[in-house]
């Protein structure tokens, strides 16, 4: 399980996060949802650490990340991300994008590394893209390479962050069938996304985020068919 206590972010003056308390059980998937700059990207790279924290406390199967030290190296190794704008190495190909962390981390020799690579890329369902470059893709693509990435780790949890705002329409659905099948297999995810039926068909919870704080939470029918917020029935109103 990931757990979050009272976790707070600052930047300067300005906080982003507020005192958030959040556990994710191993299996769980979570939709995190709100306003523009309510700190849901925030939240997400707090637990990848790519931002540091100020108060409070983030364990990944009961090892700290906030203590620092070996182990944090290891936890990293377990999460997943996907970002909103892809982020792939756009001079390596495909299958050098999938095996770079294996094989950098020492996880994985060459030829384990291009084996599981190619067993990703069918996961996603474009095996015959490996030897291609990123920009040779279309925006969804992309994407799934950057799914298939990730999970060539074999991380514990996934992290996605926005994964379909970028892409076309045509696109989107490519990727949240991806996203459909990962949490059809049981894996763990946290994603922020405003796909309201990606929730309705995956989610065990979903999250509503405003200014830095957990406003409201619970299961999609709870969630969309009986929101107790204004805030959450407004923002509800303005996505739908
Ligand atoms: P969006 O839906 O637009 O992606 P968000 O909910 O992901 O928004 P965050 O990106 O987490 O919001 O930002 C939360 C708040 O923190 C915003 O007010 C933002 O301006 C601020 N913020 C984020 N990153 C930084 C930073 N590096 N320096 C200063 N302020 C930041
Ligand atoms: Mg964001």
């Amino acid at each position: 399980a990931v757990e979050m206590r009272g976790v707070t972010k600052f930047f300067g003056a300005f906080q982003a996060l507020k005192s958030i308390d959040l556990t994710v059980e191993q299996g769980e998937r979570i939709v995190v949802c709100g306003p523009s700059g309510s700190g849901k990207s925030t939240l997400i790279r707090t637990l990848n650490q790519l931002e540091e924290i100020q108060e409070g406390k983030i364990t990944v199967d009961g090892i700290e990340l906030t203590a620092g030290g070996e182990n944090v190296a290891k936890v990293r190794r377990d999460v997943g991300m996907v970002f909103q704008q892809f982020n792939l190495f756009p001079h390596l190909t495909v299958l050098q994008n999938c095996t770079l962390a294996p094989l950098k981390t020492g996880r994985a020799d060459k030829a384990t590394a291009e084996a599981t690579a190619r067993k990703y890329l069918e996961r996603v369902k474009i095996p015959e893209q490996a030897d291609k470059f990123p920009a040779q893709l279309s925006g969804g693509q992309q994407q799934r390479v950057a799914i298939a990435r990730a999970l060539c780790m074999e991380p514990r949890i996934m992290l996605f962050d926005e994964p379909t705002s970028a892409l076309d329409p045509e696109m989107v659905k490519e990727v949240l069938d991806t996203m459909i099948d990962l949490a059809r297999e049981g894996m763990t995810m946290l994603c922020v996304t405003h796909e309201m039926d990606f929730a309705r068909a995956v989610a065990d919870r979903v999250i509503f985020m405003e200014q830095g704080a957990i406003i409201e939470e619970g299961p999609p029918a709870e969630f969309f068919g009986n929101p107790k917020s204004e805030r959450l029935r407004n923002f509800l109103g303005q996505i739908s």
